[in-house]
């Protein structure tokens, strides 16, 4: 397989790439250099219109075939990935600018990791005998039928999997949209499924914009949208579903409390600080951003924290030494120094960072905020890149107070050595997806989600399965008929 960051075409369709010139020209371009590397054009009307009807034509025989047949083409898909996985965490890397040391083992493994373990669960999908006393009834766990998924551009292969995996082991076929920054992942994902045996029309990919997205939504072949995006655009796709009454994930955006007391290990406590603020340079829709520190462990933290933020090594995100890499864009690089800017501005402290790296391409340092108060902007609002807010807290009661103030909830965390207050803590958190002692993993076994303003629903684990199908109850009758008259 080819790793040039040049799609075959646009489009994923019916089984084969498709192309039409006809739709808005969307640059590729590399974000660790800023040139354009390629592009792809957004789907017109009649691309939609394609993938749709595929989708809708190829979805019953899927569904009628078993759930072992279907799994085992997730499966041998999964195989494919991971004998792949270097040249799909290139493209990954062109793709978002992260480094490769991270795509390596973050993207296509846990696309792959999807794909096998939904594989795995395909054949063991049934309904249940209910007795009645005589009567009994039963219930058929069905698939939805023509499934869309829109994602956003952090993580665009595993956004594409997260979706397809559960999509298609419950008899679905899917319709994707990748985000228009990120659009080359998804096409090999689609073309890995059909050599692993996926027959065509049942998973597709169509490029754009958000109004391609919105079509997709709107078309009332389509049973069930699936958003991974921020909290705005979730409000505008669940709306939009509503209307027809589809069925919804959203995946939204956080802004996360992280907890660290003072009898954590500050070793540990600080390594969760950076992979929930760090990784993926801060691109990460759980990050704990907002740090909350106990006031006796505050100055260890602080020092071990801005010594191990500043031994980052910025560059080449080719270069597997590299392990911290450009923002996505251009612009998600001129909104994060906006929120850096406003930090400053509002009174907190800078640690480190807060400017641009001398690179080419898109990169901010790394930076850490101490002093920040629970009004500050950065405090509040989603920043979406490596901003650090370090918030001082003294009690437990306190602390619980202020990460629950917040409409979002996605992710919390919580690093002590006292496990039962770790219980008591996450317990108290109002968030969807909370770690003791860690900050981020977010393996395919586990539900992942958030409450409040973070989204409805949960992907990956068993759970997914109740969001891509639905059930049908039968009553069946075995005695004489009773009516009144
Ligand atoms: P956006 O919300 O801007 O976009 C998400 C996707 O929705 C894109 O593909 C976008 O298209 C599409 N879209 C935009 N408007 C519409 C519409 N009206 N109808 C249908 N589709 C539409 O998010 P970003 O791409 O900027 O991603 C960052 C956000 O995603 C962050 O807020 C982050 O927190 C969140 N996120 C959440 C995750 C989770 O699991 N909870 C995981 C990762 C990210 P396009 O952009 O191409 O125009």
């Amino acid at each position: 397989m080819s790793i040039e960051p040049r799609p075959t075409a646009s489009h994923f369709v019916n089984g084969a790439y498709l192309e039409d010139t006809d739709g808005a020209v969307i640059d590729l371009i590399y974000p660790a250099t800023g040139e354009k590397i390629g592009q792809v054009h957004a789907a017109t009307p009649a691309v939609v219109d394609a993938a749709l009807s595929a989708a809708k034509a190829a979805q019953p025989a899927w569904a009628a075939m078993t759930g072992t047949e279907r799994g085992r083409i997730l499966r041998r898909a999964a195989d494919i990935i991971r004998e792949r996985n270097r040249e799909l965490s290139v493209l990954e890397t062109y793709d978002t600018g992260k480094p490769l040391q991270e795509t390596l083992v973050a993207d296509a493994t846990s696309a792959a990791d999807a794909l096998e373990y939904f594989g795995g669960l395909a054949g063991s999908l049934t309904g249940e005998h209910i007795p009645l006393g005589g009567d009994w009834a039963y219930t058929v766990r069905e698939a939805l039928g023509v499934c869309v998924g829109i994602g956003a551009w952090n993580y665009p292969t595993q956004i594409a999997a997260w979706k397809g995996a559960p999509a298609l082991a419950c008899g679905n076929a899917m319709v994707f949209k990748p985000s228009e920054t990120t659009p080359l992942c998804a096409l090999k994902v689609a073309e890995i499924l059909h050599e692993a045996g996926l027959p065509a029309g049942l998973y597709n990919v169509v490029q754009g914009m958000g109004a391609v997205g919105a079509a997709l939504v709107e078309d009332p072949r389509v049973a069930k949208v699936s958003l991974t995006g921020s909290a705005p655009t979730g409000k505008r796709v669940y709306a939009a579903a509503a209307a027809q009454m589809k069925h919804v994930t959203m995946e939204l955006g956080g802004k996360s409390p992280l907890i660290i007391f003072d009898d954590a290990d500050v070793e540990d406590a600080v390594s969760g600080a950076i992979l929930g603020n760090f990784y993926s340079s801060g691109q990460v829709c759980s990050n704990g951003t907002r740090v909350f520190v106990q006031n006796g462990i505050r100055e260890a933290f602080l020092k071990r924290l801005k010594e191990r933020t500043e031994a980052a090594t910025l560059g080449d995100p080719m270069d597997e030494a590299t392990n911290f890499g450009p923002m996505v864009s251009d612009a998600q690089m001129k909104i994060v120094e906006g929120y850096i800017a406003k930090g400053q501005e509002e009174g907190a402290t800078l640690v480190t960072g807060g400017a641009r790296a001398d690179l080419p391409g898109y990169f901010l340092q790394p930076t850490i905020f101490a002093d920040v108060t629970d009004d500050m902007t950065i405090a509040r609002e989603e920043i979406f890149g490596p901003v650090l807010s370090v918030l001082d807290f003294e009690t437990e009661d306190e602390v619980i107070a202020r990460a629950n103030d917040t409409d979002l909830g996605l992710a919390g965390g919580v690093f002590t050595r006292d496990l039962a207050r770790a219980h008591r803590i996450v317990g108290a958190l109002e968030a969807g997806t909370c770690w003791i002692n860690q900050y981020n993993p977010a393996p395919v076994e586990m539900p992942f989600g958030g409450v409040k303003g973070s989204g409805v629903g949960r992907e990956n684990s068993k759970i997914a399965i109740e969001h891509y199908s639905q059930l049908k109850t039968v009553y069946v009758g075995m005695l004489p008929v009773e009516a009144p008259f």
